[in-house]
């Protein structure tokens, strides 16, 4: 049996000598297992999940799983580009990171309460504005495609207005569907008995939220492909537009049916994209520890 024979004596140490070596390190005093968002914040393995709270040696190992409880120490998550830095290019370097590397990726990204919402809400609407793009100005009832034939002008102030107006509903569409994977993975966690705290779930989302982009430009590139090959044109979507919309099953050739066929799949795939990073970002959270912020030293009064 390969059960790990050390066994710590945890009952030894209470909170209270925890709490005595806190104040004499000058770490923050406050018990790190109680939060004002009522959510377990012991510090743990972030391989197993045993709890680590009251050992002192952190050079040791994980007396459970025998990792070194340094890689679990909040420290050890460094932080993503984004987290150190908000700004043009430490969210793309943050993005390019997460999609080569995302088990790094994750597993270095800090957890904490508020970096997720800048690079969320700067990474939906570009993710909204692809997906919207190939079909602006096209379908019926778009003011775009309204605009049509009223002139260069109109119909360039026409797209100006409308393409950020639908790339925003865009957005807030993917804010939506993300919402509903985040409850989903918080459920999916507290059913497997994982402690994937809040903020973890939410930086989990915002960092896959590149998923989105990728998932959106994965439609416009098929497209692309599809509608430059022989036979992809006159496409289903062309006859469909100039015919005002009167789709029936009579009209659908097999060609037809395969073009849509691969249309839909690539929004599959796109969404695919989202859900691997998802589940990347699931894993290597699902046990991660709160970052904690180093207390500053008391500054003297500036002159
Ligand atoms: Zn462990």
């Amino acid at each position: 049996m390969s059960t790990p024979q050390a066994q710590l004596p945890q009952t030894t140490l209470t909170q209270t000598s925890l709490e005595n070596t806190a104040l004499a390190t000058g770490a923050p005093t406050a018990p790190t297992s109680v939060h004002a968002d009522h959510e377990d914040h012991s510090f743990r393995c972030e391989s197993c999940g045993y709890s680590l709270e009251g050992i002192e040696d952190h050079a040791g190992a994980c007396p459970e799983c025998g990792t070194s409880i340094t890689a679990s120490l909040p420290s050890a998550r460094t932080g993503s580009p984004w987290q150190l830095r908000a700004r043009p290019a430490s969210w793309w370097d943050t993005h390019k990171g997460t999609i080569r590397h995302p088990w790094r990726g994750f597993r270095t990204m800090r957890i904490e309460p508020r970096s997720w919402k800048t690079l969320f809400w700067s990474t939906l609407p570009i993710a909204g504005f692809f997906l919207v793009a190939p079909w602006t100005g096209t379908l019926v009832g778009d003011p775009a495609r309204a605009a049509r034939g009223a002139g260069p002008i109109v119909q360039a102030l026409a797209y100006l207005i409308v393409i950020p107006l639908q790339a925003l509903i865009a957005a807030a569409f993917l804010f939506a569907l993300t919402w509903i994977e985040w409850r989903g993975i918080r459920f999916f966690a507290k059913s497997r008995g994982w402690r994937l705290t809040r903020d973890a779930a939410w930086q989990v989302c915002a960092h896959a939220s590149v998923g989105w982009v990728i998932g959106a430009l994965i439609p416009i590139f098929t497209m692309a492909v599809l509608w430059a090959a022989p036979g992809g044109r006159p496409s289903l979507l062309d006859r469909l537009l100039a015919r005002g919309g009167g789709l029936s099953y009579s009209t659908l050739t097999a060609n037809d049916a395969v073009l849509l066929a691969l249309v839909i799949g690539a929004y599959g795939a796109g969404l695919l994209v989202f859900e691997l990073l998802i589940y990347v970002g699931v894993r290597q959270c699902r046990w991660a520890n709160l970052h904690q912020p180093p207390k500053q030293p008391a500054k003297p009064a500036a002159g």
